[in-house]
């Protein structure tokens, strides 16, 4: 492909995903297509000769975009929302074909200095303690992982050599998280060869001070040696948020790594409003989010942020191998480029404005439901609704498999203290009023033939 055939080919693509982006709230959000449906459409060998682009975008067209679940339809509510935005795209397409890997730590390489300033940026936008900056005077930083369960693994694996250095090399040791925690934390356990304790959280489904303190005392009491804690700002089933305040001073007194995961909540924390949820951040060794779920910017970007980023250069940093980035991979994409691109094209306003907008449409919808007798609100949190159909539990699983079977939008199960309860998300950014109220009537419309019946 020369280079006047490559400018062809990337403008259709543009063309096609705006159309296709444009278009999305007339699809159904979830394919119709059988199962081995692609394997009918692919010849069985690669292609011997060279095939004209144009017949690589019909395809998709005919073959892919039919197969797809359409995770940014604006009756997409399961999950959490993951980011899509005209800037993400084109920092996405840019980083792509700049085609610059980073293998150099040195502030003076341009992908590094915009990576150290953009995150930068970043937690001034969600207001974290300075001393997470690249620009503060102690030793904190941040810098862009692959994803939020990335850096679970990687704050265990710093929390590990940190302990270890500090007692006896063969000391059994333990990390702790609530049972509400995302899976990749005990993920990150088993490649760590970490024993992770899950622990009980209250009625609201945090992880409190004294559910922790006790944990960390029968331990010692056994012999084990406790390292670290991974709390959740925003958990995945029902955005709960662990007691930071109550949680960081126990980390403090017993020499354990406090991680903070707040993979999609973190982005509220640009909102003055929700700050109250983040107290106790000050006491997090480690904090991530993932502006690739709740701001804009296209997969993947996850940002992480250390208190000291000494202990995380004990472990990471590689002199031999030219390597000196917190990270697992040897060498980085220019990812800052699209999240550089989403913050400077929305701004501070647009970016708060987005939020603000999905936690509205979350609210109206929680309206809609509680104003009809038959269901139960559980939980309300950010732009996650969880209810139910009151009653036995088979109502509600009825009302799922009914709603799922006819893709006019697609929600999530979750059990929540023993029931059932339907999760909503306000996950795409074309979600309005009128696609809430459509989810809504769908919703009513299957219940009621549920009960009916
Ligand atoms: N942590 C939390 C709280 C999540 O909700 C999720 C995914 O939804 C993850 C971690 C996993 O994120 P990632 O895919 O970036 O590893």
């Amino acid at each position: 492909m020369n280079s006047e055939e490559f400018r062809s080919f990337a403008k259709a693509a543009v063309d096609y995903i705006a159309d296709y982006l444009e278009n999305i709230r007339n699809k159904e959000v979830l394919s119709s297509v059988e199962p081995g449906y692609l394997h009918q459409h692919l010849p069985q060998e690669p292609p011997q000769e060279g095939e004209p682009w144009q017949s690589l975008l019909q395809d998709v067209d005919r073959i892919i975009v039919p197969g797809l679940t359409h995770w940014h339809s604006p009756h997409f509510h399961a999950y959490y929302p993951t980011a899509n935005s005209h800037p993400g795209i084109v920092g996405e397409l840019l980083l792509s074909g700049l085609a610059t890997i980073s293998t150099d730590w040195h502030p003076d390489n341009v992908c590094v200095a915009l990576e150290q300033k953009v995150l930068d940026w970043l937690a001034k936008l969600l207001h974290l303690p300075s001393h997470f900056l690249n620009t503060s005077p102690g030793p904190g930083g941040g810098l862009i992982q692959n994803a939020a369960s990335d850096s679970t693994l990687i704050a265990l694996l710093i929390s590990k050599t940190k302990k270890t250095s500090e007692t006896a090399p063969d000391a059994k040791l333990v990390a702790y998280t609530s049972e509400q925690s995302n899976s990749s934390v005990e993920k990150a356990g088993l490649l760590a060869s970490t024993t992770i304790r899950l622990l009980p959280t209250d009625e609201h489904g945090a992880l409190r001070g004294t559910t922790l303190l006790r944990a960390i005392r029968e331990d010692i009491a056994s012999g084990l040696t406790p390292c670290s804690v991974v709390a959740t700002l925003g958990t995945t089933g029902t955005c709960a948020f662990d007691d930071l305040e109550e949680i960081g001073p126990i980390c403090k007194d017993f020499g354990v790594w406090l991680h903070v995961d707040a993979a999609y909540a973190g982005a509220a924390f640009c909102c003055p409003e929700y700050l109250p949820l983040m107290k106790g951040v000050e006491f997090a060794d480690s904090f991530c989010f993932n502006p690739h779920k709740w701001m804009l910017v296209n997969s993947d970007c996850s940002a992480m942020w250390f208190k000291d980023v000494t202990h995380a250069e004990k472990v990471f940093d590689r002199e031999s191998s030219g390597t000196h980035f917190w990270q697992i991979p040897d060498v980085r994409r220019f990812r800052a480029l699209k999240l550089w691109f989403v913050l400077r094209v929305y701004g501070v306003e647009g970016i708060r404005k987005h939020i603000r907008k999905q936690v509205d449409l979350a609210k109206y919808f929680e309206g809609l439901v509680r104003r009809d007798c038959r269901f139960e609100v559980c939980r309300v949190s950010l732009g996650l609704v969880c209810f139910r159909v009151k009653g036995d539990d088979r109502r509600t699983q009825d009302l799922i498999d009914r709603v799922t079977q006819r893709k006019k939008i697609f929600v999530m199960p979750y059990y929540f203290r023993e029931k059932l309860v339907i999760r909503f998300v306000i996950c795409s950014r074309f979600t309005e009023e009128t696609d809430v109220l459509v989810a809504w009537e769908e919703i009513k419309s299957q219940v009621e033939h549920n009960l009916d019946g």
